[in-house]
Formats: C-alpha cells, sequence, structure tokens
C-alpha cells in the first residue's frame, strides 16, 4: 500500500463534482493542502452532461473551465480520478483514510491521438450517454474531460483487442499490467461531495421506462439535446429516429410519493422548464405539455417560470398521470390520468415522453467509517456533536448549482475551522 503525503492540516474532499471542486478550490486558496477523490475517469459530475444551464441557459463547460483553470494554477491541490475511499477511522484533526485507486490502463503519456481507439472493434455502452449509444471500449470520456486523457474499459484487458490498442499507441501509453492500487492518508477534515444519482425511473412501473423506449428521463434529455450527446444534439425520437412533434414531461415521476422518492428534488420544475426551450429552439412547431402537481421556481428563478408560460406552445396540465400504454405499431404514448383543476379525465397521446425524476443523495454510507447524521431522506445533515466531516451540496438537499457552490464553501470554511482548532 503506497502513502500520500498529507498531514492533519491538510483537507480530504470526495467527490469532484462542482461542490467538491468548489471546496478544494476554496480550502487551496485559503490556504490550505487539499485532496480530492472522484471515482470517475473525470471531473465536473453530473453538471458535465448538462446541456444548458437554467435559467440564464449557458453552457455549464464555461464555469467548469474556469474551475479547471484554478485548479491547474493551484499547487495545493491534488486530485486522483478512478478513486474511492474504502475505510476512514480516527476523529476530527486526525482522520486515516484508505484510498483505492482503480486502473485506467492508460498514463499521462496520453495526448488523446485518439489512435488506439480508430483501431478497437469492440463497443461498449457510452455510460456518459446513458447507454443511448455505443463508445470504443477505449475512448475519451467526453470532448471537454478533465484532465484530457483517455482511459479503457476494464473488460477488453487481457484480449488481444487490447494488445492491438496498445501496439497503435506510439506514444507507449498504455499499460495493461496497470493494478487497482489503495495507498493511505492522514487528513484533519473531510468534506463528503459525492453529490446525486437519478432516481431509477424503472421502478415506476406504470411508466414504462425501459420498456418503451420513448419514454426518456430528464438526464437522458441533457444528453439528446447536447451537441456531444448521442444524436450530436438533435432532439430524436429513441425508436426510430423520427423528429419529434408532441412533446410531454411528467413532473414528479415517482417524487413526492411514499412508495417511490418521498421528497421534492427543487429543481425538476426548471429543468423540464428549460428542456421546453431546448425543444422550441429546435423545433418551432412542437407542441409541450408539461404535467404538474405544483410548480417550484423560486425566488429568481420565478421569472424563467413567467417567460416559459408565455410561449403558446407550451402548455401547463395540474395533474396526475396513472399510466402510460405504447402503440406498439407506431412507438407513441397515451398518458391517462386526471387533470386535478377540472376533475377531468386525460387521454392524450405524444411522440416522446420525458420523467422528470428526482435526485438520490450519494451520502457517506460506509461501513468502515463513522457514522454521519442524515435525514428522514438519507441527505447529509450537520451535527454539532460530530463534526470534522461536512456534507457539502446535493448530499445535502437536491438543489441546484448556485445553491451547491454556496453550499460548498461554507463546507470548505468548516473544514478548516476543524483543522485550525486541533
Ligand atoms: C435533469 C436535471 C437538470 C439540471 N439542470 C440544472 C441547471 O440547468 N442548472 C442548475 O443550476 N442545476 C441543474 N441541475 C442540478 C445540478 O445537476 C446539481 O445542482 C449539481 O449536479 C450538484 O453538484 P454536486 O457536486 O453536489 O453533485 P454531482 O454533480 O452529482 O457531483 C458529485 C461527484 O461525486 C462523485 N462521486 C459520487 N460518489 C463518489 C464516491 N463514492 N467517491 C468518489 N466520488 C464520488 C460523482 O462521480 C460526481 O463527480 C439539474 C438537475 C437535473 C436532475
Amino acid at each position: 500500500m503506497a502513502e500520500v503525503e498529507a498531514t492533519n492540516q491538510t483537507l480530504l474532499v470526495v467527490g469532484g463534482g462542482m461542490s467538491g471542486i468548489t471546496a478544494a478550490l476554496e480550502a487551496a486558496e485559503a490556504g490550505y493542502d487539499v485532496i480530492l477523490i472522484e471515482k470517475n475517469p473525470y471531473l465536473g459530475g453530473r453538471v458535465t452532461q448538462l446541456y444548458q444551464y437554467f435559467p440564464k441557459l449557458c453552457p455549464p463547460n464555461c464555469g467548469l473551465e474556469i474551475n479547471f483553470r484554478r485548479m491547474k494554477l493551484n499547487p495545493r491541490i491534488r486530485f486522483f480520478t478512478l478513486a474511492e475511499v474504502e475505510k476512514i477511522s480516527g476523529e476530527e484533526g486526525n482522520y486515516n483514510v484508505t484510498v483505492k485507486l482503480n486502473p485506467r490502463f492508460i498514463t499521462e503519456k496520453c495526448t488523446c491521438c485518439g489512435k488506439c481507439s480508430d483501431v478497437c472493434d469492440t463497443e461498449i455502452d457510452n455510460p456518459f450517454n446513458f447507454g443511448m449509444d455505443k463508445i470504443k471500449a477505449v475512448y475519451l470520456p467526453h470532448e471537454f474531460a478533465f484532465p484530457m486523457r483517455y482511459v479503457m474499459d476494464p473488460s477488453i484487458v487481457g484480449t488481444d483487442e487490447a494488445k492491438k490498442c496498445k501496439d497503435a499507441c506510439k506514444y507507449d501509453a498504455i499499460d495493461l499490467d496497470m493494478k487497482a492500487t489503495t495507498f493511505d492518508l492522514n487528513v484533519g477534515a473531510i468534506v463528503w461531495a459525492c453529490g446525486w444519482t437519478p432516481y431509477d425511473a424503472s421502478k415506476i412501473e406504470y411508466y414504462g421506462f425501459g420498456r418503451y423506449k420513448n419514454v426518456i428521463t430528464n438526464m437522458m434529455m441533457e444528453r439528446l439535446a447536447s451537441p456531444n450527446g448521442p444524436t450530436a444534439g438533435k432532439i430524436l425520437r429513441p425508436s426510430d429516429g423520427k423528429e419529434v412533434k408532441n412533446v410531454a414531461f411528467i413532473q414528479c415521476a415517482g417524487s413526492r410519493d411514499q412508495n417511490y422518492l418521498p421528497y421534492c428534488s427543487g429543481v425538476c420544475c426548471l429543468a423540464s422548464m428549460k428542456q421546453s426551450t431546448y425543444l422550441r429552439d429546435q423545433y418551432p412547431d412542437c407542441n409541450i405539455t408539461i404535467f404538474f402537481i405544483d410548480i417550484r421556481a423560486l425566488d429568481r428563478l420565478e421569472d424563467f417560470y413567467t417567460k416559459v408560460k408565455e410561449d403558446e406552445k407550451v402548455t401547463f396540465i395540474k395533474s396526475k398521470i396513472a399510466s402510460i400504454t405504447e402503440d406498439e405499431a407506431t412507438g407513441d404514448l397515451l398518458l391517462e390520468g386526471e387533470n386535478t383543476n377540472t376533475g377531468e379525465r386525460i387521454q392524450m397521446t405524444f411522440d416522446m415522453v420525458v420523467l422528470a425524476t428526482g435526485m438520490v443523495p450519494n451520502s457517506l454510507d460506509l461501513e468502515s467509517a463513522p457514522s454521519v447524521s442524515k435525514d428522514e431522506y438519507g441527505f447529509m445533515t450537520l451535527d454539532p456533536n460530530n463534526t470534522g466531516i461536512y456534507g457539502a451540496g446535493c448530499v445535502k438537499r437536491p438543489t441546484d448549482v448556485a445553491s451547491s457552490v454556496q453550499d460548498a464553501t461554507g463546507a470548505a470554511l468548516r473544514a478548516i475551522q476543524s483543522v485550525t482548532r486541533r
């Protein structure tokens, strides 16, 4: 087991999304050494998968790039991708942490020339696009990936295919003997910023996700609209690649329901409104219906709601959709339910349905780690009697990027206070 140099004045940040990156940068720029651990082969978290940000509709990669530049310029931050925490012991001011480093099989010599990928015949489901397309088994995770380096899927290691890729690399950047390793760290405080996972829509059986190709989730919609997505940014029906003319959004898909996800994720209404603008930009004649329980658009985001409501092609219906049925011949989808304002029965057909599914927190939940306090839904809470490990961002509540960044700045300050107290 290797040692990575750290002291009880070092802060560990786990999770390299917007919250983790912010906490790491704020602490490093205040003069503290930080180690950042990210399980994906790249930093940026879920934000890297979004096409645009509400309410300004700007590309998320702009904000990320500024942060990556700040990181590159700051020698106080060391980061590890494909890394996960295995064990935490100790207490505030003196934690011992074991980190597992999974093999990338591609070294720092990689220039991203892509020759290894060109000769690779094996394809895998593209995790970045939720399996809506395939990628080569040796691939760049996405075009803005930081670090900008290829990764080899472990499924081909040990095969002739992997050797062929290695032979094609004239920079000798492929190391097929790379193994998972662990290293130990001594740190003074920990910021847990592991974010969220989309709620598993296949659990809501009556919406047919996984059975009906044209029922997609809100995160899949982000990828469909993205120029680096599975359809190069053109929003097309997954079943037949046709352009869409009539699209439904079902809000609170599984959310605010004791049988699934009992809470509101706070951002899904705004995400659907934002996605309605993606559709209207591409298809001026497309009709959009948003089925909602209550619209949540707080503070300054109310203006965005007002703007979307002014669009005559976007209809909001207060309702509960009870079921979706597919017409097997056409792939069209029949939605049935009740208009909760008028009591009328809803029976409407759409080309495609977007389920606005909620966010599930990736809170600290390791067997060998100090227990941390959580609320009834599993979100991490601040426990005044148990300091030293602090949640940041969406592990504390489902929220937007601006609030995650603010929260992460607060978590960095608390972590700094932890190490300076000792
Ligand atoms: C459909 C949809 C659209 C959205 N659109 C917008 C928008 O337009 N504007 C906006 O402001 N917000 C939007 N959001 C919300 C936004 O995605 C979140 O605010 C943001 O992702 C929070 O960042 P985070 O760093 O807390 O979490 P994440 O983005 O989830 O980052 C967490 C990171 O931790 C890593 N990680 C997880 N577990 C581990 C582990 N065990 N070890 C190491 N690393 C780990 C993950 O790989 C990830 O990189 C949207 C949300 C949804 C659902």
